[in-house]
């Protein structure tokens, strides 16, 4: 029977840490770390994250601000509101919620934000940085499966690891990361040959597809480590991720619920992520840099 990685517990924790760095940020520097969030249009689910993110950077002391746009904003306003945040001293991180209104240049927007306040890791910098081993803002839902992996005791130098799903935001840098960490990564995707015995291989499995309940135990090795980062709705409205959980649970060392596993720490990271940068920004301003 697998271990349940309990993300929610693991979130819980991250986010204690995080407000005990930022009272200790507070009395070091005189001020809040500040992450602002700019959010164009009216799409319900991006609204709800927004709450979320901002509700969560209140708790733990960041001083959070939403700035909300109509769904008709022009590129040159949005990129006059980044330029105006980068030039801000009180903010540290900026997050543009995604998916931009249709005409928007996304990828322009998140280049223009500053990479030393690019808390979602998602500029062409941070990627760079990240591939090239050096340090830099990791893309959060990435992250926090790290620490996952940490808490669930992974070994992963020479382990075998798969991931599914080549996204920038999930994908690409899960593999990094796991690179980064000594593994043998594979990158799996839908044109990928016989999926079922490539995930078969896999000391840890990450599946980040978007596929409600793809993944049984016929695709899962016996003891593996099974990250769980889809987030679906079954026939049935559910939440579910892209891991059949009934069907592998018997079979996996260890596997994240949906929901409750993946997800709750990817808004952890984002105040892990806004500490750091807050942080770097400051000994940067010591620096005189
Ligand atoms: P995405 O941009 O749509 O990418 C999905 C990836 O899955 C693509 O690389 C795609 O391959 C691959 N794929 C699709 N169908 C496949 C199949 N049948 N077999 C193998 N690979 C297949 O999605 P994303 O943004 O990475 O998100 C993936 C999932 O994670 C979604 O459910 C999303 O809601 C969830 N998510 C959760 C969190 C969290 O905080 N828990 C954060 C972000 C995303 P191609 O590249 O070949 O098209």
């Amino acid at each position: 029977m697998a271990r349940l990685l309990d993300g929610k517990a693991v979130a819980a924790e991250v986010r204690r840490e995080v407000a005990r760095g930022v009272d200790a940020f507070v009395t070091a520097h005189g001020r809040r770390p500040g992450l602002d969030v700019v959010l164009a249009g009216e799409d319900p689910a991006s609204q709800v994250y927004v709450r979320n993110k901002e509700k969560a950077a209140l708790e733990v002391g960041i001083a959070g601000r939403v700035h909300r746009l109509s769904a008709d904003v022009s590129q040159a306003a949005l990129l006059g509101l980044v330029a105006q945040l980068n030039a801000d001293a009180a903010v540290d991180g900026i997050l543009v919620q995604l998916p931009l209104p249709p005409g928007i240049d996304s990828l322009a927007v998140l280049d223009a934000i500053l990479p030393a306040k690019d808390v979602d890791g998602f500029h062409a910098e941070s990627v760079g940085l990240l591939w090239s081993g050096r340090s830099g803002l990791v893309p959060c839902t990435p992250r926090g499966c790290m620490r996952l992996l940490a808490e669930a005791g992974a070994s992963l130098a020479g382990a075998r690891a798969v991931v599914v799903g080549r996204s920038n935001i999930v994908g690409k840098p899960m593999a990094a990361l796991l690179l980064g960490a000594h593994a043998t990564v594979t990158i799996a995707h839908s044109r990928t040959r016989e999926l079922p015995a490539v995930c078969r291989e896999a000391d840890v499995l990450v599946a980040a597809v978007g596929r409600a309940r793809m993944i049984g135990r016929d695709w899962v090795k016996p003891g593996a480590i099974v990250l769980d980062v889809g987030m679906n709705r079954d026939e049935s409205g559910r939440l579910c991720g892209d891991v059949d959980f009934a069907d592998v649970e018997p079979i996996a060392g260890a596997l994240t619920p949906v929901p409750g596993g993946v997800g709750p720490m990817t808004i952890a990271m984002l105040l892990e992520n806004t500490l750091l940068a807050a942080r770097a920004r400051a000994l940067a301003g010591a620096r005189g840099a």
